[in-house]
């Protein structure tokens, strides 16, 4: 079966090197300086045998954590409504955000599955941000490491839940 995920997630959590490591091409522009993603990025991901559309979302990459809710809000639905699955990044190394809680107050809310994607978790730098972003409310965070392809099992046992 085929189906659309869209990643979610603030400016700089890494979700453009995530798409990358899924499609497997350097599709999006990855960046150290956050709001770079001006696009909506699709890309064919392949995460061992399951074949799905993926769309990097971009959106709300100018949004600054005063910024009114509803407008973060209004994007984020408008991505996920399209979508099978969002998958929900958060930076674990970071730490949780106002703009992570506005994001999953919305994920929540909607009837679309959300995978919790627990990035920058490669070392130890992202546990207690691991452990942080149970309190999200959208499940079990999956510890990943776009940059070194780590968590693909979890993220693989996710997705053919939903899948
Ligand atoms: P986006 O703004 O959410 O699209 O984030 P990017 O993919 O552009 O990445 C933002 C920054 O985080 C870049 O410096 C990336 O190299 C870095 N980054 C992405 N994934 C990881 C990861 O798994 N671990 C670490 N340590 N850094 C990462
Ligand atoms: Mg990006």
């Amino acid at each position: 079966m085929s189906f659309t995920a869209a990643i979610i997630g603030r400016p700089n959590v890494g979700k453009s090197t995530f798409f990358n490591r899924l499609v497997g091409k350097r599709l999006a522009i990855v960046s150290d300086t956050p709001g770079v993603t001006r696009d909506r990025r699709e890309g064919n991901a392949r995460v061992a045998d399951l074949e799905f559309r993926i769309v990097d979302t971009a959106g709300f990459e100018d949004a600054r954590d005063g910024e009114l809710a509803s407008r973060i809000q209004q994007q984020t639905e408008r991505a996920v409504g399209a979508a099978d699955v969002a998958l929900f990044l958060i930076d674990a190394r970071a730490g949780l955000t106002p703009i992570d809680e506005v994001l999953a107050a919305v994920l929540r809310r909607s009837a679309v599955p959300v995978i919790l994607i627990a990035n920058k978790c490669e070392g130890r730098a992202g546990q207690p941000g691991l452990l942080e972003a149970f309190r999200l409310g959208l499940g079990e965070p999956i510890p990943f490491s776009a940059a070194h392809g780590e968590g693909m099992g979890d993220l693989y046992d996710a997705l053919r839940e939903i899948a």
